[in-house]
């Protein structure tokens, strides 16, 4: 157990359920329990980093690995009208899980500005 451990390290370690979309060496998609669109995933590292603000210059690799696995994920789900990523840090950009974690979400026309 390392010192960042939240319930989506468990959701790695498959001590609580979830809908798992997707999984390679370092990454885990799986959808978010509280969906705000028809497909609504989280993708997240298996590295605990707790925010993206706390990621550095060793996570240069991850992080583009992130981004391509987003958009793999987003096609396999038939997002093909389009998708909106969404990584909140911190407070005011309303996290509350910190475990890094990009938000996948389509299925229907969003709108923007976010809230
Ligand atoms: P954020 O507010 O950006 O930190 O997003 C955290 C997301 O995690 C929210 O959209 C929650 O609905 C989602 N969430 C919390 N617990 C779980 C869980 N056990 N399985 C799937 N999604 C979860």
């Amino acid at each position: 157990m390392s010192d960042n451990d939240t319930i989506f390290s468990k959701i790695i370690r498959r001590e609580i359920p979830a809908d798992i979309v997707y999984e390679d060496d370092l990454c885990l998609a799986f959808r978010d329990v509280q969906p705000q669109a028809p497909v609504h995933v989280l993708l997240i590292p298996k590295k605990p980093i707790p925010k993206l603000a706390d990621a550095s210059p060793a996570d240069h690799a991850l992080l583009g690995h992130l981004l391509l696995k987003a958009k793999q994920v987003a096609a396999d789900l038939g997002l093909e009208q389009g998708f909106r990523l969404v990584i909140n840090n911190g407070e005011d950009g309303g996290q509350t899980v910190y475990h890094l974690h990009l938000h996948i979400l389509g299925g229907r026309s969003l709108s923007w500005p976010p809230g």
